[in-house]
């Protein structure tokens, strides 16, 4: 199945990777998840907020290596103000003369918040859904339901973000079901972009002593969403180096075509440890050569000054046009 997924990949992507920039600005966090590193209750983490110059300067970092679609990620805390965070969107894309496109994975927030977001500048939005088992979703999450976590990303989609989704394979109470009726649910979602990983235990977390997810089941789920969702782009996440060597790359092999490299400065990254994270090629300076070079290895190649927009995102895009319904705004029309 790995072979169609990557055949199906290679036919719908060529072999060029769309390269998709991580800067994880914030580590504080107002949720309790069982399984996370950063989890608010988890008194061993040493907290911190990039400020703004540290955020442009990150992004500035990708941006001369020739990344053009960046991620900006925290935990799910008002660590900024709304306009305060809007002025940040705004700066980036500014000092980016606005040629990239810019990702939020900021978590739960108002409709009204993600309009702000989306006005000042925001493209994309991801946000996992993690199991869509509502008995473990409740398990894992205190305090949070998963019916408030699918209203969020319906209202992302409303508004007009290219939206991402996904799951975490292995969840601490996962159920035998748990995996077909995840895949089914992410698909039928139909998501732009999708983000799936294993769980990787945490020390100090409830769930430390929990058994990470399986690898190949990782790559099982890449290849049936490729499989399912031919133009989803699909990235390969972090977590998988943590499980298996170069395993951001084999997940290239299995339908994957987006890589994430992490440009947070090392000092907050060190800190920003959702689970026990291996130093990977990004950790080092000249990475974006590593990346060829590793990369090439695996028959592929970093798309630079691409902004990678999900070809799923354009069918939407197309459809409201061909509709007549004038959108409240998409992104390629800012
Ligand atoms: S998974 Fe996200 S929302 Fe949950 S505790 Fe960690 S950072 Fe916070």
């Amino acid at each position: 199945m790995t072979a169609a997924a990557e055949q199906l990949c290679l036919q719908n992507f060529g072999n060029g990777v769309f390269i998709r920039g991580i800067v994880e600005f914030s580590n504080v966090c107002g949720c309790d998840c069982l399984y996370c590193g950063i989890r608010k209750s988890n008194r061993g983490v040493s907290r911190y907020t990039m400020n703004r110059e540290e955020i442009l300067s990150a992004v500035r970092s990708g941006y001369e290596a020739g990344v053009r679609s960046f991620v900006l990620q925290s935990g799910e805390a008002p660590v900024y103000t709304v306009d305060s965070f809007c002025r940040i969107i705004e700066a980036v894309h500014r000092q980016c003369s606005n040629e990239i496109a810019l990702t939020l994975s900021v978590g739960e927030r108002s409709r009204s918040e993600y309009r702000r977001f989306f006005d000042a500048g925001a493209d994309r939005f991801l946000m996992r859904f993690e199991t869509a088992n509502p008995r473990v979703y409740a398990l894992n999450h205190p305090g949070r339901s998963l019916e408030s976590r699918f209203e969020a990303l319906h209202t992302l989609k409303e508004i007009g973000y290219e939206t991402g989704t996904g799951f975490l394979i292995g969840i601490p109470h996962e159920e035998p079901d748990d995996f077909e009726l995840n895949l089914e649910t992410l698909i039928a979602f139909r998501p732009h972009m999708v983000g799936l990983g294993p769980f990787v235990p945490a020390p100090q977390t409830p769930a430390a002593a929990f058994p990470p997810g399986s690898f190949e089941k990782v790559l099982q789920a890449y290849s049936r969403i490729r499989l399912a969702l031919p133009k989803v782009n699909l990235a390969s996440v972090t977590a998988l180096d943590s499980l298996a060597a170069q395993g951001r790359y084999k997940a290239l092999r299995a339908g994957a075509n987006v890589y994430m490299p992490n440009l947070t400065p090392a000092d907050f990254r060190k800190r920003y440890r959702l689970y026990e994270k291996k130093s990977s090629v990004d950790a080092f300076s000249g990475w974006p050569q590593i990346l060829e070079k590793e990369m090439s290895g695996f028959g592929r190649r970093p798309l630079w000054n691409e902004i990678g927009t999900s070809p799923m995102m354009n069918e939407d895009i197309e459809k409201i046009n061909r509709s007549g319904i004038s959108p409240s705004a998409t992104a390629s029309e800012r």
